[in-house]
């Protein structure tokens, strides 16, 4: 798999604002914020999107959503509300081809999506 942006902020070889990390998974602000919360929650694990998930990356998922499930109550979001969005492939516009769950909220948000 080619190099993303995502593995250069793994890497430390960028900055980002990182909210929590641990051997197998790295939380950091999006860089364009679309709601006063907007976190990434990725997989320090090069995986491209859902499609590319093993059996073997059951932990793996399971750290992220344990990840989730502590940012929402750091950032204060946890009763009020949020949004977990993956985008996956091309029709949902999945601009960088490494796993990530995107936590939006900190606001109303609008639904549908599209
Ligand atoms: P997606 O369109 O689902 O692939 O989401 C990719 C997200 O990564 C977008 O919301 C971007 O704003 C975000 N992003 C891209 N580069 C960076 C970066 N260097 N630091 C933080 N977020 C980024």
């Amino acid at each position: 798999m080619s190099e993303t942006i995502f593995s250069k902020i793994i890497n430390k070889e960028i900055p980002a604002t990182i909210v929590y990390e641990t051997d197998t998974v790295l939380a950091f602000k999006d860089i364009n914020p679309v709601a006063p919360v907007h976190i990434l929650v990725i997989p320090k694990k090069e995986i491209k999107n859902v499609n590319s998930l093993t059996g073997d990356d059951k932990d793996i998922l399971s750290n992220m959503f344990e990840a989730v499930k502590i940012i929402v109550e750091e950032q204060g979001i946890k009763e009020s509300g949020y949004r977990l969005v993956i985008n996956n492939g091309k029709d949902a516009l999945q601009s960088v081809e490494h796993l990530h769950i995107h936590i939006i909220g900190g606001k109303e948000l609008k639904w549908p999506p599209c």
